[in-house]
């Protein structure tokens, strides 16, 4: 158990912690009695509002009916005095009061009354009162006789006489034929006459209706009810078009000399009606817009506690996620600095991860080769990709906090946030310590086994060389003794001599050197360890590993053929081994000629040539009898072989080579009436950008071929 897996502080508080799971139901419900509250409110302060503006117009109008009602009356007064003036005669004073009823509608009728009343005993010489009638209806007493309806009058007169005022009488109801009727108040004024004679009373009976709509513009009559009461309540005359609501109700007490009237005055208005109202209409209009918002946000708010849960689910997850990786996350900020490590990075480098975040250069850094990363961040923060790195990743090394150096592959990629601006970069790291180590172990291992395997060509090699050193050898030694006879032979040497023991010399030096080279080019073969991927040229390869081939070769007879190769024809590879692999297919072609195969047949043809994708491909065919699918089964499988002697390797280390190489290795029999088998592999060309060596005719090629195959002049002159 790493001790950092304890050590770790959490590495952030829990997410789901942070958001309220339940839906808290108090706010809401507060809310909405809050919203009701104050729609109640403002309807109730709006119908108020309404009630008091409606109250002041109906006080407003009371109080313009009473002055103008004031005014009538004074008006009418002074008609009525202006009837005494200068002494009239009965005649002109009935005039005037005719003219006086036609300019005031409300007056209905106008008598001089003498001071006694005529119905007192003892009165009898009293002149009879004058009337006038207004000239706008039936005369006023003509249902009921006005003896009958004086008693206020009268009242009115005594008052008048006694004060020497006018003086209103109590109003007082005249019937008219048919039921109808209506309510009338007197005004009596005293006249006296300049000579001092006896005085009189002037009364005119005023209608009171008409005294209301004549004191009422039209306006006011259409939206108001106006009456008189009574103390009690109890209506005497009223004006107005329409009825009133009872609701606004204005009263005023109308001071006449003599009698108090009171003024009603009643708005046509009812209570005020919730629609209707344009405050109201607002107020309900801004209350259910209100409502509406209220209800999106509830929307909103469901969705958004919807989206904070998903989050925090989502969050959760990831942090699990992150946490069970075995990959390290690394996010670093633009200027370089650790900004996240999850789990799997701090287990990987042995440290916390308040070790690592916020540090630069970071901890997990070796100190020697902290200049060659800062150089390559920098490079990284320029926006350019620092050399050796690419989308597949790069290798680095990393420092335990133990101490221990360790190579790490890391995938890099920028981190953008929300607004698309570059904030930093976010790494996946990888542990690649113990895979590198398992690759070292398993070169280490091919490595041996490629020395085995050419140790073992070598070895089957033995017999042949001891036969192919045979001939120089036994030519040196013929040369030699040859030599020796000529100088045992005594006496000066002449130029005959002399030139034979030269060139006798001469083949000696050649056999040698031909002999030398056999063997080099097998020592070649076995020395060479070094593995690097080189260039180079197909003909070469094949020059190379040619005359092995054709020692191979002689021992059966068969014939080696190779066909032109295009020159400048290059390959990507390893030397050594892609030889190795050129010599076990080749002796395993002749092998397979060697048993079935008639001599004259035995044939095997290298073949090289380009194939698709940069590639190139080599062919190598064999007139053998073919792989059975038995055998075809289990051809690569190591240390598989029908052959006595055989190691069953060779195919299975030329495909591991190939491979290797990122090539493939395959094969096909040849189709009947022809046997055999061809054996392909390829190899990737060389970038292209390298321009071709020179061309090397083929023919060069047989330079080895010659020194291993000796012309029979050779031997002839040898011996
Ligand atoms: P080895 O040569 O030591 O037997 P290899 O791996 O080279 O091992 O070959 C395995 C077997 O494949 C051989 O024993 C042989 O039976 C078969 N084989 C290989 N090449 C050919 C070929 N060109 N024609 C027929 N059989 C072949």
């Amino acid at each position: 158990m790493s001790p950092v897996s304890t050590a770790l502080p959490p590495v952030a508080p829990s997410l789901p912690s942070l958001v309220s799971r339940g839906r808290p139901v108090l706010p809401w419900v507060m809310l909405v009695a809050l919203l009701a509250v104050a729609q109640t409110l403002l309807v109730g302060l709006t119908v108020v509002y309404e009630n008091k503006g409606a109250q002041e117009q109906v006080d407003a109008a009371a109080a313009a009916v009473s002055i103008e009602l004031r005014q009538h009356a004074e008006r009418d007064l002074e008609g009525l005095q202006a009837l005494q003036w200068n002494d009239p005669t009965d005649a002109q004073w009935r005039r005037g009061a005719e003219l006086l009823l036609h300019r005031h509608p409300e007056l209905l009728h106008i008598e001089k009354r003498p001071l006694q009343s005529p119905r007192l005993p003892g009165n009898a010489s009293v002149s009879p009162p004058i009337t006038v009638d207004s000239p706008y209806r039936p005369p006023l007493f003509s249902h009921v006789p006005r003896t009958e309806m004086a008693a206020d009058t009268e009242l009115a007169c005594a008052t008048a006489q006694r004060h020497g005022t006018p003086a209103f009488s109590r109003s007082y109801f005249v019937p008219f034929s048919g039921g109808q009727g209506i309510e009338v108040i007197d005004v009596c004024l005293p006249v006296s006459h300049s000579q001092g004679g006896a005085s009189e009373s002037v009364a005119a009976t005023l209608s009171m209706p008409a005294l209301l709509s004549q004191s009422a513009s039209m306006e006011l009559l259409r939206g108001h009810e106006l009456s008189f009461v009574e103390a009690d309540g109890t209506r005497l005359a009223r004006a107005g078009l329409g009825r009133g609501g009872g609701v606004y109700v204005a009263q005023r007490l109308i001071d006449l000399p003599g009698q108090t009237l009171v003024l009603r005055v009643d708005s046509a208005a009812g209570r005020p009606r919730l629609i209707p109202p344009l405050a109201v209409s607002l107020v309900l209009g801004l209350s259910l817009a209100l409502g509406v918002v209220v209800v999106l946000l509830v929307r909103d708010m469901r969705r958004r506690y919807a989206a904070e849960n998903a989050l925090a689910e989502a969050l959760a997850f990831r942090r699990a996620m992150e946490d069970s990786l075995i990959t390290g996350m690394r996010a670093r900020d633009l200027q370089g600095r650790v900004t996240y490590v999850n789990l799997a990075f701090c287990r990987m480098v042995g440290l916390t991860e308040a070790q690592i975040i916020g540090c630069n250069p970071p901890p997990y850094w070796p100190p020697e080769l902290v200049g060659e990363y800062n150089r390559r961040q920098q490079l990284r923060m320029d926006g350019l990709r620092p050399p050796g790195e690419s989308q597949q990743g790069f290798e680095t090394i990393f420092l335990r906090g133990s101490g221990e150096r360790f190579a790490v592959l890391i995938f890099e990629a920028p981190l953008v946030d929300g607004g698309g601006r570059h904030t930093g970069w976010m790494s996946a790291v990888l542990d690649v310590s113990e895979q590198r180590r398992v690759e070292e172990l398993s070169r280490q291992q091919q490595e041996r086994l490629q020395a085995t395997a050419r140790l073992a060509t070598v070895g089957e090699m033995a017999s042949l060389l001891s036969h192919e050193l045979n001939q120089p050898l036994a030519a040196i030694a013929s040369y030699a003794a040859g030599s020796l006879n000529v100088m045992g032979s005594g006496g000066g040497l002449d130029a005959d001599a002399a030139a034979a023991l030269r060139h006798a010399a001469m083949r000696i030096a050649e056999q040698a050197e031909r002999a030398g080279r056999v063997i080099k080019s097998v020592h070649d073969f076995v020395r060479r360890r070094e593995q690097a991927h080189e260039p180079l040229r197909c003909d070469v390869l094949i020059e190379a590993v040619l005359p092995l081939v054709r020692l191979q070769a002689r021992k059966s007879g068969a014939r080696i053929e190779v066909e032109r190769i295009e020159p400048g024809l290059r390959v990507q590879c390893d030397r050594t081994m892609v030889e190795q692999v050129l010599l076990n297919l080749t002796r395993n072609g002749i092998q397979a000629m060697e048993l079935d195969t008639p001599v004259k047949a035995r044939e095997l043809r290298i073949k090289v040539a380009s194939a698709a994708e940069g590639r190139v491909v080599f062919r190598i065919s064999d007139r053998g009898p073919g792989i059975s699918p038995e055998v075809a089964q289990r051809l690569f499988t190591p240390f598989f072989t029908t052959r006595p002697e055989g190691m069953g390797l060779g195919l299975s280390l030329c495909r591991t080579v190939v491979e290797q190489h990122g090539g493939t290795l395959d094969f096909t029999s040849l189709q009947p009436p022809a046997s055999g088998t061809e054996f392909r592999f390829t190899l990737p060309a060389p970038a292209p950008a390298r321009k071709p060596a020179p061309p090397r005719p083929l023919s060069s090629l047989t330079t080895d071929d010659a020194v291993l195959n000796p012309t029979p002049d050779d031997a002839a002159s040898a011996t």
